[in-house]
């Protein structure tokens, strides 16, 4: 049994055109696939749109969030229709859309009452535009002739509690996922599943962090001992940098799992960077593809890593970071720092994404998304205090305005001169490195640089990727 799981993101679901490519894409996979699941995204800007109407409403402003739910019924309605006009089911599936977007205003309600969108008030909300999305997608695929159904992913992905990060569950969720889908395979049905979503055992919708409809392929992929997870976007592949930023960025072709994984954690949006886990586990391979130019092949991610003469194979920059140090010099010998340091960015819930420490152990440094910078500056005055008071630690220091910049590509370890290289090209370019951290993984190089300097670092570095 070959099963294939196709995800489709944002833009692949954003609009009726969008629709019917992905109908025809999927309709002819069909006829080499047996066994298809499909996992799709809420439609283009929805997830965002949701998400601030949440925020305005527990500021205060309701009718804010009522006409969005206006804006956002008209667009899916007009498209259903437009899809599917012909569906015996379209009435069932026109009033499930408008049953969610009630939902939407009672949810946006009960947060404008309570003065507050919880993280759990924020998941049940942002988890409509997946529901709403699989609605439109399964119609559209029965009236390309494709057997369909539209299924909820909180009915079998178990997740952890952690509203806005939920982590699923083995092996509940791969038993779910069995149990929910291999008897519509055998009817010969394509499922449509939400992407993003999960729910905890209490039945509490949860999200699995923005941009996590990629994660929701292949967690389905794995679960179904899939052959392939298909990840459909905008563009023909993963590329050596976010072509927004540079024009002449180029398609790889293929790509190890673990220079993927560098890529995506270090800010390629191609792909969320939880996708790589599951199929590495079951080597199963990933293609990124177009959902608008079907004829290209994407990109291949496998466990091969491709000879390349290139010196690197890709550039990513993460935007709107901090860099701290926590420096002194009676840090020497203390016992712990680190370990407290750590722990009261992580209480504070900052993600570090980036260490660096200096042999002389003088001073730590790290490097935090921005926004959580004056949470974790008081957590770490308040666990340091000790060590402060006694002036074995000078300063905790913050710098805003940062990014970091990832050169990805095995050979960087491997062949003598990479780094030099990439150093050089940086120099050259007269962009000033902060921070250095490599060698922590086996294939990229990750700078701090000024915030200002992030788009010329980008550039003098992709060139490295294409010569
Ligand atoms: P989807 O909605 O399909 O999940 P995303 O917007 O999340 O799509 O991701 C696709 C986008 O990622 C592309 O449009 C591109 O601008 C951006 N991107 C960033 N880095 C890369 C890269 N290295 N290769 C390809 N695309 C990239
Ligand atoms: N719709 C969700 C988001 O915008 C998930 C996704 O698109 O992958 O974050
Ligand atoms: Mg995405």
């Amino acid at each position: 049994m070959s099963v294939l799981a196709m995800k489709f993101g944002g833009t692949s679901v954003g609009s009726t055109n969008a629709i019917n490519q992905l109908s025809a894409i999927v309709a002819q996979q069909q006829s080499e696939w047996k066994n298809i699941v499909v996992v799709v995204s809420a439609m283009s800007g929805v997830t965002d749109v949701l998400i601030q109407s949440a925020h305005i409403a527990a500021a205060g402003d309701l009718a804010k969030a009522k006409e969005a739910a206006d804006t956002l019924r008209t667009r899916h309605i007009t498209t259903l229709s437009e899809l599917a006009g012909s569906d015996p089911k379209l009435d069932a599936t026109t009033a499930a859309v408008n049953a969610l977007l009630d939902e939407f205003e009672l949810l946006a309600q009960s947060v404008r009452v309570l003065g507050e969108a919880s993280p759990r008030a924020l998941d049940a909300i942002a988890s409509i535009g997946e529901r709403m999305s699989v609605h439109l997608v399964s119609a559209a695929l029965r009236a390309h002739g494709v057997k369909s159904i539209a299924l909820n992913a909180a009915e079998v992905v178990l997740t952890s509690a952690e509203f806005g990060n939920g982590v699923p569950l083995y092996p509940q969720t791969r038993d779910n996922i069995r149990q929910r889908i291999l008897p519509l395979f055998a009817e010969g049905i394509v499922p449509v599943v939400t992407g993003f979503i999960g729910a905890t055992s209490k039945g509490a919708v949860t999200t699995l962090g923005r941009g996590g409809s990629d994660y929701s392929g292949a967690i389905f992929g794995e679960a179904l001992d899939a052959a392939m997870v298909d990840i459909y976007t905008d563009v023909d592949g993963v590329m050596t940098t976010d072509p927004r930023l540079v024009a002449t960025a180029q398609v790889l072709d293929r790509l190890s799992y673990a220079e993927m994984s560098e890529l995506a954690y270090f800010g390629a949006k191609v792909l969320h960077p939880k996708t790589i886990r599951p199929c590495i586990e079951r080597g199963i391979p990933i293609r990124i593809r177009n959902t608008f130019n079907p004829s290209h092949t994407g990109t291949l991610v496998t466990s091969v890593a491709e000879a390349t003469t290139h010196a690197i194979r890709a550039v990513t920059v993460i935007r709107n970071m901090n860099l701290m140090t926590v420096e002194g010099r009676g840090m020497i010998g203390v016992q712990g720092v680190a370990a407290r340091t750590f722990g009261a960015v992580a209480q504070a819930g900052a993600n570090v994404l980036m260490i660096s420490q200096a042999s002389s152990e003088q001073s730590i440094c790290f490097v935090i998304p921005n926004a959580s910078s004056s949470t974790a500056i008081a957590a770490l005055e308040d666990s340091l205090r000790h060590e402060i008071d006694r002036g074995d630690i000078d300063r905790i220091k913050s710098r805003d305005n940062v990014v970091i910049v990832t050169a990805v590509g095995v050979g960087i370890h491997e062949r003598p001169g990479v780094a030099a290289r990439v150093f050089g090209a940086l120099a050259h370019a007269g962009v000033n490195i902060l921070v250095i951290a490599q060698g922590s993984s086996e294939c990229s190089i990750s700078m701090v640089v000024a915030a200002s300097d992030g788009d010329v670092a980008v550039k003098a570095l992709h060139e490295l990727a294409l010569s």
